[in-house]
């Protein structure tokens, strides 16, 4: 029954990390391969208070069908805090969705025509990779360096693919390499936009996770020309089960995205939208939000100093201010699949990163997260790998 799929079907696979992750679950195995939050910061007390609340002041309300544009309090409170990082904006321009992925899918829809160039950092975050693959686009990779894309290399590309439809960036502490634009090229990042007529699609869940360095405002700050398309989440800040995110557009963009929802989930789920509310308004989500930087800064530095102590010298890694994970580049010609298979063996994972480069040219790299282990599985799980990576890099 294969010849039944439409052709789009045989543009995507299934997520080889999820397949990955699989493997991972195994009791035995210390796994950096995944990225998911810490479980033990889950507000799950503050929820049970919260989700009693929400059903005997709203009552069946807040079970009933719902607007596409989504709870009003909680697009409320969503530009309350987008102002503080320096967005301007009212509820019209949020559309709350079902988590940020569902984001970049309506993104994918509404934008790309067959054959359209998407150019985005290299490596970039996988799930917007299947995303805007599904569409049939073409990815141009911009190369980054230790502050993100490299403003030279995207002006030599958007001058070559005149076709750019947009640039899809995740300027904070990047999935997978936990890397930041730093701020001139964000200014520049629109400048170039403005000049080359493109759009920027900022996927930004990680901002808010900064837990070093000095903050940054989002490219969406710069944005002159309503270009910027930003995208964010409570899955980072808050939990990801309750799957909200949001895109804050130009009004005129988002009349189109809530047509698409309308026709994808007709709105996201009301319950959790207003049990992220409620929460809002009876608990300080800045506090919440400090307590899961002190954690993943502790984790962070904890697995860095690992890298120092345990892995050879002859391999290069990103130093994250804030996020979910550490980016390790191994000597040329070394194929981080094969050390993932070893790490396996001695009960340890991490995510080799070739599905993360859409053309799929670079082999050396791998991702490991550290927000979802203790420091002490973390310290053991390092020297696990530490011992593989000495053996195989020093054949
Ligand atoms: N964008 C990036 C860069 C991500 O890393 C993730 C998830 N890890 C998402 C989007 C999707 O997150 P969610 O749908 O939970 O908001």
């Amino acid at each position: 029954m294969e010849n039944k799929f439409a052709e789009r079907a045989r543009l995507i696979k299934s997520s080889e990390t999820r397949e990955i992750l699989k493997v991972t679950e195994r009791p035995e195995i210390i796994s950096f391969a995944g990225g998911l939050p810490a479980p033990e910061l889950f507000p799950v007390e503050a929820l049970k208070d919260v989700c009693n609340a929400v059903l005997s002041e709203e009552g069946a309300a807040s079970l009933q069908y719902s607007t596409t544009e989504g709870y009003i309090p909680l697009r409320e409170a969503i530009c309350q805090r987008m102002k503080g990082i320096g967005i301007n904006s009212t509820i019209e321009n949020v559309l709350i969705t079902s988590g940020s992925q569902q984001a970049i899918d309506l993104t994918g829809r509404l934008f790309i025509n067959e054959g359209d160039t998407i150019i985005c950092e290299s490596p970039t975050y996988l799930s917007a990779i299947h995303a805007f693959k599904s569409y049939n686009a073409k990815f141009v990779e911009v190369a980054m360096d230790d502050d993100g894309m490299v403003m030279e290399e995207l002006e030599k590309k958007l001058q070559e693919h005149p076709d750019t439809k947009f640039i899809y960036t995740i300027p904070d502490f990047q999935n997978p390499t936990g890397r930041t634009l730093k701020l001139e090229r964000r200014i520049r990042m629109i400048e170039l936009a403005n000049q080359y007529d493109v759009l920027i699609v900022e996927d930004n869940p990680y901002g808010a996770v900064r837990f070093a360095g000095e903050e940054l405002p989002p490219v969406k700050h710069f944005d002159t020309e309503s270009r910027v398309i930003y995208i964010s989440t409570f899955s980072k800040i808050f939990t990801p089960g309750l799957r909200l995110g949001w895109i804050c557009a130009d009004e005129s963009f988002i009349d189109k995205y809530v047509a698409f929802m309308q026709t994808a989930d007709l709105h996201t789920v009301s319950f959790a939208q207003r049990m992220t509310a409620k929460y809002m308004e009876l608990y300080d989500i800045e506090e919440h939000i400090t307590k899961i930087k002190a954690v993943y800064k502790e984790r962070c530095t904890a697995m860095l100093s690992c890298i120092e102590e345990f892995f050879p010298k002859n391999l290069s890694y990103s130093k994250p201010e804030g996020g979910l994970f550490i980016w390790v580049e191994l000597p040329e010609g070394v194929d981080s699949t094969h050390i993932f298979i070893e790490c396996l063996k001695n009960n340890v994972a991490c995510v080799p990163g070739v599905p993360f480069f859409p053309n799929r040219t670079q082999k050396n790299t791998l991702r490991l997260n550290y927000s979802n282990m203790s420091k002490e599985k973390i310290i053991e799980g390092m020297k696990r790998m530490g011992e593989v990576l000495h053996r195989e890099l020093e054949k």
